[in-house]
């Protein structure tokens, strides 16, 4: 029963176990799905085309609009037909195992997967807006070698449900329903949790198009930002289908370098990549490239790296910034964190060639939130130990 279903990976693509999709509960969960698809699935149950038709907008304005998480509460339909939806659907959340607080005022959650699988979420309050780090799967298959996501054994990819889930979650627990156009604490959102987006492309669409509707989450695409370590053959569909804010994890500007810190590319270059980067939809002067840099102490940051990265900037004529990333220590991480005398040093001489290159201020150290220190305790389990679990559980249900 292990059927397996290949997540595109760098080296060796990793076959995920999908031996359980389904719950003891044999309700849809209805979160995640378009607002044809929840009409299609009243209709699998029995509705006529116009009751499904009237029902399912309904039932989307209520999800998304107002946050209801049971049919109970909604009150513009009818009680027989709200126990008649409760007996067929659910509204679903992640499961939350763990929720930590920073003292910086950083949250982060660790959050299940109704077959077991654990990922985390982080929210960083600023005094101007609040940004929700949102995961696209658990673990990752590609190893960036600063990454502790990237040092997971287990991935499969999030559903829709699961993503768009993240943001609803938080809006729970920031009690920002019903959806406001202004003046919430959950403003802005970055694709950058753990996994890589564009692995798992028609998720992460489906789910931020859920985000980015009027009637849906209301989140403009110029406050979502997608990151991607370099999924060259992507970017473009990400671009003209999902059209949020990107941002590169370039991190070095020599081959050598980058194929060793971001092994992905010995398969997409840094030419490649940066072509790619041109000719990206919907990039200008007013919506520009985010090129994320992370500080590696003698690795990626002489001064003749940050004059490197300026001369490619312009020789592909990109309207871009540049985020450093101090490097955010994990136990075992084999780099370290470059001064903050060389950090101040390369972000001046960037910004002397006329790009914007602010240091990012770490958030979330002490529980662990920070970039790249999400790792969740789902590699704990081995590949085979999960297989067995799946199988026990099936046997269970059966
Ligand atoms: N997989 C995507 C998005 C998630 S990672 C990507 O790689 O872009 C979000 C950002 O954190 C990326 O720029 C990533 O390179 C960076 N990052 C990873 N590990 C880090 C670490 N230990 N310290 C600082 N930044 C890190
Ligand atoms: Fe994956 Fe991004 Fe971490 Fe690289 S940096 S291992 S792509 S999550």
């Amino acid at each position: 029963m292990t059927a397996g279903m290949a997540i595109a990976g760098h080296i060796d693509p990793v076959p995920v176990p999908r031996a359980f999709p389904a719950s003891e509960d044999r309700r849809v969960d209805l979160v995640g799905l378009s607002r044809d698809s929840i009409r299609t699935a009243l209709e699998e149950a029995g509705l006529d085309d116009r009751q499904a038709k009237l029902r399912s907008k309904q039932i989307w304005h209520q999800i998304y609009h107002r946050g209801a998480v049971d049919f109970v509460a909604m009150s513009d339909i009818a009680k027989p037909h709200r126990l008649w939806l409760a007996e067929r659907f659910t509204i679903g959340r992640p499961e939350v195992i763990e929720h930590l607080v920073s003292t910086d005022g950083t949250r982060k959650w660790l959050l299940r997967t109704p077959d077991g699988n654990d990922f985390e979420m982080v929210f960083i309050p600023d005094a101007d807006r609040g940004t929700l780090c949102v995961s696209s799967q658990v673990g990752c298959t590609l190893n960036c070698r600063f990454c502790h996501t990237g040092t997971m054994r287990l991935v499969r990819n999030l559903t829709a449900g699961e993503i768009v889930g993240q943001v609803m979650l938080a809006r729970d627990t920031l009690g920002e329903w019903p959806s406001q156009p202004e003046g919430r604490m959950l403003s802005n959102i970055v694709m950058m949790g753990m996994g890589e987006p564009l692995y798992n492309f028609d998720n992460v669409r489906d789910a931020l198009k859920i985000v980015m509707d009027g009637d849906g989450l209301g989140l403009s695409r110029r406050r979502i930002t997608l990151s991607t370590s370099g999924v060259v053959p992507m970017m473009e569909r990400a671009g003209k289908e999902i059209g949020v804010n990107l941002a590169v994890s370039l991190h070095a500007v020599t081959k050598e370098v980058r194929d060793e810190i971001v092994p992905l590319n010995r398969k997409y270059g840094i030419e490649e990549l940066l072509a790619a980067c041109a000719a990206y939809p919907g990039a200008n002067n007013a919506r520009r490239i985010t090129f994320e840099y992370v500080m590696l102490r003698d690795k990626n940051d002489s001064d003749e790296d940050a004059r490197e990265l300026v001369r490619l900037i312009r020789k592909y004529d990109l309207p871009a910034k540049v985020n450093l990333i101090p490097f955010n220590p994990w136990p075992g991480a084999p780099y370290e964190c470059s001064s903050a005398e060389r950090v101040n040093r390369f972000s001046t001489i960037i910004f002397e060639a006329g790009i914007s290159a602010p240091i990012r201020r770490p958030r979330g150290r002490d529980i662990m939130a920070a970039c790249g220190q999400l790792k969740s305790a789902s590699e704990k389990k081995s590949r085979a130990e999960m297989d067995r679990l799946a199988e026990e559980k099936l046997a269970a249900l059966a």
